[in-house]
């Protein structure tokens, strides 16, 4: 499990941009933080990959401080907007790459790519390089590779919001069914209130870098804890 305890960031030059942040992500939950640009979201997912330091606070996982564990041992995964592949290998080649780096046997390499391709249904375009592909099948690729060395963790800051519409609703299904299939615990960050209430298994809505709300889509939909939250999520009333 991911706990956040009193986790708090302010900048250097005085911007608070989370504050007093109380929320426990459970083994195997897929999360979404949701808020307004500028709420704080990039940095609390920053804050637990243990790439930003709190100001006040601490991320635990499973009991342990995110920051006692060596950054090469904290299996936790990553991906932003603007994932980059690399453009010399293939779509084969760059989801196994985090596996060969770690000299993993060539058959189990090529399994686990045969594996990851299956459920993100890019197997027909494994040997094609990043330049041939579509931005969805590259968000794909990029997926793949994030969750080659099966991470206990996974983080996603705003994957879907470079794909166009149409994509997006297929894409959205997608990702859920690939991390309750792979059992990850998943922290997804939106501004998109669709993509939270159709995507989570809990929803935690964030505003000047505060905790509003936090309950499944269902019970922040039907009764939002704050007006804020209703008006953010369109609840009629
Ligand atoms: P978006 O949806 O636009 O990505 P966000 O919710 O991810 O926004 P953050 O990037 O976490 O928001 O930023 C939260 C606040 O902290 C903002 O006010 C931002 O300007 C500020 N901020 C972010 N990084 C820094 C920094 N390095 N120094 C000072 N302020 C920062
Ligand atoms: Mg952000």
């Amino acid at each position: 499990a991911i706990q956040l305890n009193g986790l708090s960031k302010t900048f250097a030059d005085g911007t608070v941009a989370v504050h007093d942040l109380n929320l426990t992500v459970d083994n195997g939950e897929f999360l979404v933080l949701l808020g307004p640009s500028g709420c704080g979201k990039s940095t609390v997912l920053r804050m637990i990959a243990g790439l930003e330091q709190p100001t006040a606070g601490e991320v635990l996982l499973d009991g342990e401080p995110v920051t006692d564990v060596h950054p090469s041992e904290r299996q936790i995964a990553m991906i932003f907007q603007n994932y980059a592949l690399y453009p010399h290998m293939t779509a084969g080649e760059n989801i196994g790459f985090p596996l060969r780096l770690r000299k993993h046997e060539r058959a189990e390499v090529d399994a686990r790519v045969a594996h990851l391709a299956t459920i993100l249904d890019i197997t027909d375009t494994l040997a094609r390089r990043p330049g041939r592909l579509s931005g969805g099948q590259r968000q794909r690729v990029a997926m793949g590779r994030a969750l080659a060395r099966r991470p206990r963790v996974f983080l996603m800051d705003e994957p879907l919001s470079n794909i166009d519409s149409g994509l997006r609703a297929q894409l959205r299904a997608e990702i859920s069914a690939l991390v309750r299939e792979l059992n990850v615990t998943t922290v997804y960050v939106t501004h998109d209130q669709t993509e939270a209430l159709t995507m989570a298994d809990r929803v935690a809505v964030l505003r000047h870098g505060a905790l509003q709300d936090v309950g499944t889509p269902n019970e922040i939909y039907h009764h939002p804890a704050t007006a804020y939250v209703a008006a953010f999520l369109g609840t009629p009333r």
